[in-house]
């Protein structure tokens, strides 16, 4: 990682009890770093900014480049959950940050506000369909007094483009349409509601309610998938939705043009660049959709080749980025990128906050080196180990 900023700074909320010994166990934090309340990380705060409907304007991009570059390290992740991050702020910097991310109309009132408005839309919604609207009502249901008081990771995933295509990102109430039909689903179930439109919100803004009253939220924390695990479903959610596959990968769209990036991280200056283009579309996948666009950018440090080998990798910050990781993963993952089949995750630490699902190859972090999880077997190896033999991966 480049641009380290960390001196001076004093974390927000620094990981309880944390002691160098506890490092191979992972700290859950359970929650999320956000713009009001970001989050300590080993090359300074992490500050997350939630495009409001999943799009920049041209002007927030440009701005969002300007500021991570004035008050943070310049480098800008994408998350899974389709929000931008700006890392590297320290304490001195973050009030100017959030001064100018204000003005570019991208920070709530509140840290609860903030914190709630937690919606993933789909980035192929077109005029005609819901998702827009759905997505802009729950927003401000998420946003009143009253709202429901939910986990800090409980989310929304407003998916009414022509077919689904969130499915796999992770969110508890998911409004989804199929064969023209809105439905309503909690996540963990494949049964679901019929709704309209115009009442979407209400009723994922009750089904939310519902997982409340249910007991979902044990010692703050919760997730509607749990819940349904334990049985519990709500009443009239009879419906067996067909499962809906989709694969993102870089090139022309129903919406404009996807492009990705190495571990879905962008310099400032590429954000800058891209800005000039039109209006971005924020993806749960790590990507950016270039609204309207009909041709796909030639930009350094832009992904626009589906063959691209980094799209076979996912790794998290790791070391020295993040002050859990055991060792380093992005230059690991991207020595072993060629050699990847299909999909290889490596992750800093047991925690696997980069790709919380299941991946054909993991390589997890161990004081010793990387235990490999491959099929039903784990193996040990160093990653010295690893680079002079890449076919133990797959052997
Ligand atoms: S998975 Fe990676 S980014 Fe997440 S806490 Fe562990 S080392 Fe840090």
């Amino acid at each position: 990682m480049s641009g380290t900023r960390a001196g001076g700074l004093s974390a927000p909320r620094p990981p309880q009890g944390y002691l160098e010994q506890d490092k191979a166990a992972p700290v859950i934090q359970g929650w999320c770093p956000g713009a009001l309340r970001p989050m300590a990380s080993g090359d300074g705060w992490v500050v997350r900014v939630r495009p409001r409907l999943g799009r920049l304007t041209p002007a927030q991009a440009a701005g969002i480049a300007e500021l991570a570059q004035a008050h943070g390290n310049g480098l800008i992740d994408l998350s899974a959950r389709a929000n931008v991050q700006l890392r590297g702020v320290t304490e001195a910097s973050h009030a100017p940050l959030i001064a100018g991310l204000r003005a570019l109309g991208l920070i709530d009132d509140s840290v609860a506000q903030e914190t709630r408005r937690n919606i993933v839309v789909q980035p192929f919604h077109g005029a005609s369909d819901p998702t827009l609207a759905i997505a802009a009502d729950l927003a401000a249901l998420l946003a009143a007094d009253d709202a429901p008081d939910l986990p800090a990771k409980f989310g929304f995933a407003v998916d009414c483009g022509a077919a689904p295509v969130l499915t796999a990102t992770a969110s508890d109430i998911r409004i989804e349409v199929h064969d023209g039909k809105v439905w309503l689903r909690p996540d963990g179930s494949s049964r679901a509601k019929a709704i309209s439109a115009d009442t979407a919100a209400d009723e994922a803004i009750a089904l939310a309610r519902w997982f409340l009253r249910m007991g979902g939220v044990t010692g703050g924390r919760g997730r509607m998938a749990a819940l349904i695990a334990r049985g519990i479903t709500p009443e009239a959610f009879d419906t067996p939705l067909p499962e809906a596959q989709f694969a993102a990968r870089p090139g022309l769209c129903p919406t404009g043009a996807m492009i990705g990036f190495d571990f879905g991280q962008m310099q400032a200056a590429t954000l800058a660049a891209l800005a000039q283009l039109g209006a971005l579309r924020v993806t749960p996948w790590r990507m950016l959709v270039l609204e309207g666009a009909q041709n796909l950018p030639a930009l350094p440090g832009v992904i626009t080749d589906p063959a691209d080998p980094m799209l076979k990798v996912i790794a998290c910050t790791g070391a020295p980025g993040c002050l859990q990781a055991l060792h380093p993963t992005r230059s690991l993952a991207r020595a072993l990128a060629p050699h990847v089949p299909d999909l290889l995750h490596v992750s800093g630490c047991a925690k696997a906050c980069a790709h919380p699902g299941p991946a054909p190859l993991t390589l997890i972090a161990t004081a010793q080196g990387y235990a490999l999880h491959h099929a039903d077997q784990i193996t040990h190896h160093t990653a010295d180990e690893l680079l002079a033999r890449p076919e133990l991966l797959t052997r």
